[in-house]
């Protein structure tokens, strides 16, 4: 598997299976470039959850191309995708606007796989992992589930459960 860490980019090591294992296609054109991002937010895809790695890297190359072709965007949406067993998918990466949350894409999008009524310990030391490289990367510390900014439900109930609880301080979802 072609791993890389986003070390470099951040400064905290971060292991993500890269856009090109995952078989993306490249960005339409160039991104607008954010730094630092001021924070994260959390979503979920919708959707079964994937039982294997190869099953959740074909479903992000599908979230890509709903994204390109139905709704336009020059790439997926999200920075990072985060798989039941707590692997990290490169989406857009650190550095560049998102498109996931109308009027908050300056802020990281992190997406996990399915409807957001289970997480496991995994997701949930994945998701820390990529917070703590934001923050060495001098990144804002603000998580929030998009439910906080959108009348949605995404995350899903368990995810805005478990974010209430790990980060009380900040915004919190319906
Ligand atoms: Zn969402």
């Amino acid at each position: 598997m072609n791993h890389i860490t986003a070390a470099d980019e951040t400064g905290a090591p971060m292991i993500v299976i890269s856009r090109d294992a995952c078989g993306l296609r490249p960005a339409k054109h160039e991104l607008e470039h954010v730094r630092p991002h001021p924070g994260i937010i959390i979503h979920c895809t919708g959707g079964q959850r994937p039982a294997s790695l190869e099953h959740a890297m074909k479903r992000w190359r599908i979230v890509q191309l709903s994204h390109q072709r139905e709704r336009g965007w020059a790439d997926i949406g999200y920075h990072f995708g985060v798989t039941p067993d707590g692997q990290v998918l490169e989406g857009r990466g650190f550095g560049v606007l998102g498109a996931h949350a109308k009027g908050h894409n300056r802020l990281l999008g992190v997406v996990v796989l399915g409807k957001g009524t289970e997480i496991t310990p995994a997701e949930e030391r994945a998701i820390e992992a990529i917070h703590a490289a934001l923050l060495a990367g001098g990144g804002g510390a603000v998580v929030m589930p998009h439910n906080a900014v959108s009348r949605k439900s995404c995350p899903g109930p368990a995810v805005t459960a478990w974010m209430r609880q790990r980060w009380p301080e900040d915004p919190i979802g319906r």
